[in-house]
């Protein structure tokens, strides 16, 4: 490696400055230290976006069943208890599996 310094620019004080540490990996022909090697900053954007598919996933999921709360309710209203039953065992998480709606 020619360049033992970084190859990333800071901003910093209002500019920016080639980063002061010494490269510690070598990517396309330019070094970088640890903490701008673009492999370790693309590896924890994947992370954190999964992170975040997960929690959006599992608030998707909470939304569903208080949907299944009224949907519950609207059908013992309709005298379909076989319906309400199931929509309450999914409202209160002890089943994964979602009742249809025009379940006779
Ligand atoms: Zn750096």
């Amino acid at each position: 490696m020619s360049n033992p310094k970084c190859s990333a620019r800071v901003f910093q004080d209002f500019r920016y400055y080639g980063c002061e540490r010494s490269a510690k990996v070598d990517r396309d022909g330019k070094g970088y230290c640890k903490q701008h090697d673009p492999v370790y900053i693309a590896e924890k954007q994947r992370a954190r976006e999964q992170a975040w598919d997960l929690k959006f996933a599992d608030q998707a999921k909470a939304a569903d069943r208080k949907r299944a709360e009224r949907e519950c309710c609207e059908a013992m209203l309709g005298d379909n208890f076989q319906l309400a039953i199931d929509l309450a065992r999914y409202a209160l998480g002890r089943s994964d599996v979602r009742p249809e709606r025009n379940k006779p």
